[in-house]
């Protein structure tokens, strides 16, 4: 084992099944140990973390539409790399769509590869997409190092990125299944969505865009998604889910031995449909934010486990396509932003429901790294993990001023609320990425694929 070149130590440092004082020994990249508080080697850079501050793996979130390259003027690599920095997020895996071209082809993901070389202060990963006719490209992709596949029932927002049917799906899940390839699903179908029937509502009422996305059309996707999963055993995961219908089933699916997980986003988490004001855009998603009621079985279920994870789905996009002087809910574009703000967001709506710093780490770190195929050196400390490391400090209350994230566009549904949980510092393999105010200059993050050796 080489010598630590750093020890980073403090009294409250979350390690696989424990928090307590402890010192984390790191060389060049990568944590070689972990010891008591005392133990520190001589000749070795030692930082102490104060007291009151959490040491925590670096949170990876597996859900982001970067839009780069063809939409950077949504989002690009280096603006939601350093709001994941500022956000304790060390690992982000970056969606297939909403960029031109989609990641649906290699000559796509090489375009992406190249967009994103260079600008990223955090690791970044890729997802691939299914859309109908790439079968073909499947193989290639995932050689290529996509770590799975995406794919929507429902119109996905951009035309370059078709949806898929049953019919579609049963021609691509034999393939995804002989890769050993998750496929991630964005779980509404069209049956139940209810545009038309309700053109005479006020389209900035809230009330009418959630009549518009009734919960039965992510319940029907999602047991289209266990019936497939089961017959092609391949490896399924529910993005985005919203639906508090759906989850006896998906607790039976799993109970059932089907290889499926779930996650769902701090926005379901935190607020409520009868508190959306009448035109306030930026809070309109798809699926939607549902009922109170809702909003507390989702949590029941991501206690007990039936939801695995909780992640942002980043999805911004320029200030005009949110449409807040007209408020037409049904017309503007559908997506929240997040990225900078998960941890906050989840603590402070966990803690006021008695939930731990390890159910944290599990929904933030742990799960998500583990869809990834990253659960070998993300989402961990401990020997032969990547030093990927956040310091924040649980006790303390900020309140989000947008202006100060780091996203391209600062319009989010949390501006001005009042957040319990302040990120300190964030350590990507073993180097300071972020410091209060202050980033690295110079962006080190790495592209997790294969073909890079990463
Ligand atoms: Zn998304």
């Amino acid at each position: 084992m080489p010598a630590p070149n750093l020890v980073i130590r403090g009294q409250q440092v979350v390690l696989p099944g424990s928090i307590s004082p402890a010192s984390i020994h790191i060389s060049g990249n990568i944590v070689t140990s972990t010891g008591s508080f005392d133990d520190v080697p001589a000749d070795c850079e030692l930082i102490d973390v104060n007291d009151e501050s959490i040491v925590m793996p670096g949170l990876v979130d597996s859900h982001v539409h970067i839009n780069e390259p063809g939409r950077t003027e949504w989002e690009g690599f280096a603006t939601a790399t350093r709001a994941a920095a500022a956000g304790g997020v060390t690992t982000l895996i970056d969606m297939p769509l909403n960029s031109i071209p989609p990641t649906t082809t290699v000559a796509g993901f090489k375009e992406k590869l190249a967009a994103a070389g260079g600008q990223c202060f955090v690791d970044v990963g890729f997802w691939g997409g299914v859309v109908p006719g790439n079968t073909s490209e499947l193989a290639p992709l995932f050689s290529a190092g996509v770590v799975g596949f995406k794919c929507f029932l429902i119109h996905s927002g951009v035309d370059e990125f078709p949806n898929v049917t049953e019919e579609h799906l049963r021609e691509a899940m034999p393939e995804l299944t002989r890769l050993g390839a998750v496929l991630i699903v964005h779980a509404e179908v069209p049956g139940p969505i209810n545009i038309t029937g309700i053109r005479n509502d006020s389209p900035a009422a809230y009330a009418t865009f959630l009549a518009s996305r009734p919960r039965a059309a992510e319940n029907e996707a999602v047991d289209l998604i266990i019936k497939l999963g089961q017959e092609f055993g391949t490896r399924v995961h529910i993005v985005h889910h919203s639906s508090a219908d759906a989850l006896p089933v998906l607790g039976e699916a799993k109970a059932a031995g089907i290889k499926i997980t779930a996650e769902t986003c701090p926005h379901y988490l935190t607020f409520a449909a009868e508190e959306i004001p009448d035109g306030a855009t930026e809070f309109k998603c798809c699926p939607p934010i549902r009922e109170a009621e809702n909003r507390e079985l989702l949590w029941s279920a991501v206690a007990d486990g039936t939801i695995d994870m909780i992640v942002s789905d980043h999805s911004p996009c320029p200030p005009d396509m949110k449409l807040r002087e007209s408020g037409d809910f049904l017309a503007a574009w559908g997506g929240i932003s997040s990225l900078q703000l998960r941890l906050p967001v989840v603590w402070t709506e966990a803690r006021r429901r008695g939930s731990s710093i390890e159910d944290l780490v599990r929904w933030l770190c742990t799960a998500p790294a583990s869809l990834v195929g990253l659960a070998h050196r993300k989402g961990s400390i401990a020997a032969g993990f990547d030093a990927d490391l956040v310091i924040w400090n649980p006790e303390r209350q900020f309140k989000v001023e947008a202006n100060t994230l780091q996203h391209r566009h600062k319009l989010t549904p949390y501006n001005g609320r009042v957040l319990q949980g302040v990120v300190e510092k964030a350590f990507l393999r073993g180097r300071k990425i972020y410091d209060g105010e202050e980033f690295i200059a110079k962006p080190q993050g790495v592209l997790l694929t294969h073909a890079s050796g990463e």
